[in-house]
């Protein structure tokens, strides 16, 4: 059996690191990772254009650094919607200074998409708790550009939104038909099950994360059409917030064990599904 994370985040200055996820993952697996760049305070680094630039080049090379450890790596920088939110209520930014930064972050991504050096644009979409309108409205311009770049570059998208069922599902799956997308790049990213069920519905792809009952139930109830997530922030300060690439596999391994699940399901979810989503070589 092998597995894949399809999202997770490193930090190679207050976290373990890539090496060290890498390391551990592979020995139990682990052939697959979509690594996710985090927000520059993550890093220790300013909220600026300085900071953001310098966060996408750390992501850069824990990508690399992974690939020399033998997986195979989708990586993707973005600006996390709770950046923008924060910007805009926390420190009271400017909403065009944040725009403009925004618009650089994004020229920033796409140059190193053509360059290669990024494989896609994530994670961006809108805050999943409550904030000022603003925060959304802001987040929404910013998802629209980000989405019409990664048509014209042909890259994936990870999106993190609200988890609002079918009107979430809905609401993107229009985004699609309006800016002509291509449908099986837009990662729906760490849905529940009532929103997971509304992407299988409209065929858009999705990741959920790797928790017991979750899985469980969509092993049980979905099509395996979707792929799994850690979801993995790396930060020893919050180690409960999201689960560790290792226990991605260690649940799978407990419900097939436990007949939930076979091994046909969880190789399409695994392997077929990454192939297809993100476009890399089989294992
Ligand atoms: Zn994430």
């Amino acid at each position: 059996m092998i597995f894949a994370d399809a999202h997770l985040h490193s930090n190679p200055v207050s976290g373990l690191g890539i090496e060290k996820i890498a390391k551990r993952f592979k020995s139990l697996g682990g052939w697959f990772m979509a690594l996710v760049s985090l927000p520059p305070t993550h890093y220790g680094l300013q909220q600026d254009r300085d900071g953001y630039v310098k966060a996408i080049d750390i992501t850069i090379a824990e990508c690399r650094k992974a690939r020399s450890l033998g997986l195979r790596v989708a990586c993707f920088a973005g600006i996390h919607p709770a950046d923008l939110e924060k910007l805009l209520t926390r420190h009271m930014a400017d909403p065009r200074k944040v725009l403009e930064l925004s618009e650089y972050v994004l020229r920033e991504i796409a140059r190193r998409c053509q360059e290669g050096l990024l494989d896609g644009i994530g994670e961006i979409g809108r805050p999943h708790y409550t904030t000022r309108p603003e925060a959304f409205v802001i987040n929404e311009l910013i998802m629209n550009k980000a989405l019409t770049l990664a048509k014209d570059l042909n890259v994936v998208v990870h999106l993190h939104l609200e988890q609002g069922g079918i009107v979430t599902v809905m609401d993107i799956n229009q985004r699609v038909e309006t800016l002509r997308l291509m449908k099986g790049k837009i990662i729906l990213h760490h849905l529940d099950y009532k929103t997971a069920r509304e992407a299988v519905r409209y065929g858009l792809p999705f990741t959920i994360p790797a928790k017991y009952p979750l899985l469980k139930h969509a092993f049980t109830h979905l099509e395996p059409v979707y792929m799994i997530e850690s979801d993995y922030i790396d930060d020893p300060k919050r180690p409960g917030v999201a689960a560790y690439p290792w226990d991605v596999i260690e649940i799978q391994l407990t419900l097939l064990k436990e007949g939930v699940v076979n091994e046909e399901y969880l190789y399409k979810l695994n392997v077929d599904n990454i192939v297809t989503v993100y476009g890399v070589e089989p294992p």
